[in-house]
Formats: C-alpha cells, structure tokens, sequence
C-alpha cells in the first residue's frame, strides 16, 4: 500500500476514535487532527520500514584496535506495545573491536530503528545488541537502556518517578565482570 493511503486510513480510525472518545472531530481544533496524528504516528513507527543491518554495513571500516568503544545515552522514543503509550530514554553501546569498527552515528540510527516500533524495552535492548553483533566483527557488545515508561506515569500505578534499566551482553562481556563494571565506570565517570 502506498505510505499516503496508509496514512488516510490510520487518519480514518484516529477520526471514529476522537468520536467514541465523544468529542467531535469536526469541531475546529480537531479538524486536521486525524491526519496530523495519522502522520505523527506514521513517522513514530518507521523502524518497521528500515533495515538495522543495512544502517551498520554501510559504515563499518578495518580497525586494529581492540579496546572498548561506547557510545553514551542515544536518545530514543518508542511505544510500549502492551498501550501504545510512548516510553523514552537513553541507551549506551559498547563493544570490543576484532578488526573492525562502525561508523558511531549508525549505531544512534540503529538504536532509532529498533526503537521506532511498537516495542517492550526488554526486547529493544536485546535487539539492538543482536543487530551490533552480527554484523561487525567483535570480542563483545553491551547494551544498556534506561527508560520511563508513560503507560507507569499515566495510569496512576503511583511509580510515577520510577525508571527502568535493562541490559544485554555478549562474548567478552557475557564472561568478564570486570569488563562489564569498566562499561558501566566509563558511562558514570567520563564527563
Ligand atoms: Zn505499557
């Protein structure tokens, strides 16, 4: 289907939802809404059209290093899958070159197009690990996300200044402590 009869039809349910919400939806303030929401939501979801891996193949160059490389607090906005309610953070990468490195602004696009979808951020953190590993050569990767979830805030669980924190790892990490607890130092420490 073409992206703007995609967009028409989200438009069309996001106008009967405005209605069974009981408002009017012809009422001027709400006039161009559906459409506005239709696109709004279009573009909040377009990890479903991209391609992580492709994001990483196209960056990654011969590297002889083979120390920890992070990339600190990526900011992210996805959407609990459980309310379609927005959840938000930050996620740090980090990962031990075996010969090769990758561009650091395509780990930020993978991190967008994980995020971009309807997503639970346990699966999110797991999935951007996954997609760092297998497609750069290296000893090891760590994922770490800290996010709020607005489907806690809003629906008065009364967690309202809670976060959560998930974490996933492999090679090195998944058999070194001490290389995990450097990650976690290099992400308070450095400034
Ligand atoms: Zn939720």
């Amino acid at each position: 289907m073409e992206q703007e009869q995609v967009i028409a039809e989200i438009a069309s349910h996001y106008e009967s939802i405005i209605r069974l919400l009981g408002d009017n939806p012809a009422r001027p303030g709400l006039e161009k809404t559906p459409v506005r929401a239709a696109k709004a939501l279009y573009y909040a979801t377009q990890g479903y059209r991209q391609d992580a891996a492709e994001i990483m193949k196209s960056a990654i160059f011969d590297y002889a290093g083979s120390r920890m490389v992070i990339v600190k607090d990526i900011e992210f906005y996805s959407f609990c899958e459980h309310h379609i309610l927005p959840f938000f953070g930050k996620v740090s990468v980090g990962y031990i070159p075996d010969g090769e490195m990758v561009g650091l602004s395509k780990l930020a696009r993978v991190v967008n197009v994980h995020a971009r979808r309807l997503q639970v951020q346990e699966r999110l953190t797991a999935e951007i690990c996954a997609t760092v590993d297998s497609s750069l050569k290296n000893k090891g990767v760590i994922v770490a996300c800290n996010a709020q979830h607005l489907c806690m805030k809003m629906r008065g669980v009364e967690k309202q200044e809670s976060s959560t924190t998930s974490i996933e790892y492999t090679g090195q990490f998944a058999y070194n402590p001490a290389l995990r607890e450097e990650f976690f130092r290099l992400l308070t420490d450095v400034r």
